[in-house]
């Protein structure tokens, strides 16, 4: 059976204060919802990663970072290597989201690099894949996310394989409040685990998490939950609001 996840988000939202104080938030009411056998994981930015996880430390909400880089070290200004983030205890890491995708030209080969370097470093690779509303629109959903996994997961071996979290989001439905209904969230999760069960087998397809992500919110949360090959979500905006966060998680 694959383990439940709910990994909230953050981007590039909230300053040290903020940050402490949403997880703090998170801390305190973690035990109000009924949120047992789910890995609840959040996501905040690089800077206040150990201040959040420091926090959070002991409540079994894990701190992921939203992103790794692909290279050990060395003279690449700006980035956070998979070394770094292990030093500080991070023990996720979310690969290949959209807004990476489009806005810092992140192809298949930097996003399974980076799949590979974060598995080497000990850190579960969140992996996302999604297609475009365009895609969507003239049926190429599976073909695109087939290729996705594919090229940029499929290298690995079974035992690295093991350890990857995926996340589909459909890019049309990230942030826009527009959501693949229960329906089509199935279709296509079923299909991902069975192109992972015809590469891998069925028993690694079966323990696969596969994450639903595209504005859940708590008012869809449970139906999409519902679905058999559906094992939780990647949360956006939703994610920056604890009770919301966690009622989501409590949505199984
Ligand atoms: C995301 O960015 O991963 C996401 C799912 O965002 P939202 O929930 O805001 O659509």
């Amino acid at each position: 059976m694959a383990q439940k996840i709910v990994a909230g988000n953050w981007k590039m939202n909230k300053n040290l204060s903020e940050a402490k104080a949403l997880a703090e938030d998170i801390k305190s009411k973690l035990s109000s919802y009924d949120t047992n056998g789910v890995q609840l994981i959040v996501s905040p930015n690089y800077m206040v990663v150990p201040a959040v996880k420091e926090i959070l430390d002991g409540s079994g909400v894990e701190t992921s970072a939203q992103n790794i880089h692909q290279e050990e070290s060395g003279a690449f200004t700006g980035e956070v290597s998979g070394e770094m983030l292990s030093s500080c205890g991070v023990k996720y890491a979310i690969v290949g989201h959209s807004e990476r995708r489009t806005f810092y030209n992140e192809d298949s080969k930097i996003v399974a690099a980076k799949v590979k370097k974060a598995i080497e470093k000990g850190i579960t690779p969140i992996y996302c894949c999604g297609e475009v509303k365009e895609e969507r629109e003239s049926g190429k959903h599976f073909e695109v996310v087939g290729g996705q996994i594919s090229s940029e997961l499929f290298d690995l071996s079974e035992a690295d394989f093991n350890k990857v979290v995926i996340a589909y989001e459909p890019v049309w439905a990230i942030g826009t409040g527009l959501t693949a209904s229960p329906d089509q969230a199935q279709e296509i999760h079923a299909f991902i685990r069975s192109e992972i069960a015809k590469k891998y087998g069925d028993s690694l397809a079966s323990n696969t998490s596969i994450l639903y992500g595209g504005s859940c919110k708590p008012g869809n949360a449970k139906e999409i939950f519902a679905n058999p090959d559906v094992d939780g979500g990647l949360i956006g905006g939703a994610s920056l609001n604890a009770d919301d966060f966690l009622q989501i998680a409590a949505s199984f």
